[in-house]
């Protein structure tokens, strides 16, 4: 079974709860955080999707260039990092016009796949889907199908959908655009099991499992943003125990966690999961 690999490519100030508070940021680290990831996907020859924020594309088109002509695909993670909801109609089609423009710069290709910041692709932003499809993207791959504190559009199926344009829950094979959800698991209650801050707190054993039982009936999504396996991420002092667990827990061992799980599963960019 081939499951898909997705890297975020942001700042590790680029997340809602850090983003107000982190200040005059002087040293992005982006460049070096994504290095180890890059030398693991070398080393295990694996090829993944890197959903590239704007601002980051914007001021490191060089790291953009040098990922794509690894040969792995390039996918827009939209602009600034505002939730799709909070931009509102208008703001959302200009970043994406913007995000569309620069990859196709950067890559000589357009993106056809998109992560939405913070998985705010819900039903408080239906005009997102029908903005996507117009811009030529062929997927959009962070929709949560449970209910989240901070995200979810409980009820959608988990695997991939043509989602309806009047309610993401639901299925319509007429819409043009793939839906691959988040990747969770159903254990009486439903939550998410593979990537970022669930990939950090679940032991590894928990996400092999996991991963391993999503597979008997269809292909799991393993996503990671570089700030979460890089050790000198910076830690703000001035956040609450519940947004410290949740932004910084188990950074120091997701690399090692992240390069067992690449070598445990077979993994390939979303499109190619997706057969697009
Ligand atoms: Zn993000």
């Amino acid at each position: 079974m081939l499951n898909a690999l997705c890297i975020d490519l942001e700042y590790w100030f680029s997340a809602e709860e850090v983003r107000e508070r982190a200040g005059d940021v002087a040293d992005d680290q982006i460049v070096e955080s994504t290095a180890p990831i890059l030398e693991l996907l070398d080393a295990y020859k694996v090829k993944a999707t890197f959903a590239v924020l704007g601002a980051v594309g914007e001021k490191h088109p060089e790291l953009v260039k040098a990922i794509h002509s690894k040969g792995h695909e390039i996918a827009s993670h939209a602009y600034s990092h505002t939730p799709v909801y909070a931009l509102g109609k208008e703001k959302f089609e200009d970043e994406i016009r913007r995000s569309v423009d620069q990859l196709s710069s950067l890559t000589g290709g357009r993106p056809i796949g998109f992560r939405a910041p913070t998985c705010s692709i819900n039903n408080r932003a239906l005009w997102a889907m029908e903005i996507l499809i117009k811009y030529g993207f062929k997927y959009e791959a962070s929709l949560c199908p449970v209910w989240t504190p901070q995200y979810g559009v409980p009820g959608a199926p988990l695997g991939r959908y043509h989602p309806s344009l009047t309610d993401l829950s639901k299925e319509d094979s007429r819409t043009d655009i793939l839906e691959l959800p988040l990747t969770v698991i159903n254990l009486g209650v439903k939550f998410p099991v593979a990537g970022g801050f669930w990939l950090r707190a679940a032991p590894l054993w928990f996400s092999r499992w996991a991963l391993t039982r999503v597979n008997r009936t269809r292909p799991g999504t393993l996503y990671i943003h570089p700030w979460e396996t890089f050790r000198r991420t910076p830690r703000l002092e001035n956040t609450s125990l519940l947004d410290s667990f949740v932004l910084y827990y188990g950074i120091n061992s997701t690399l090692k966690k992240f390069e067992a799980m690449l070598r445990t599963f077979q993994f390939a960019p979303i499109r190619r999961v997706l057969g697009l």
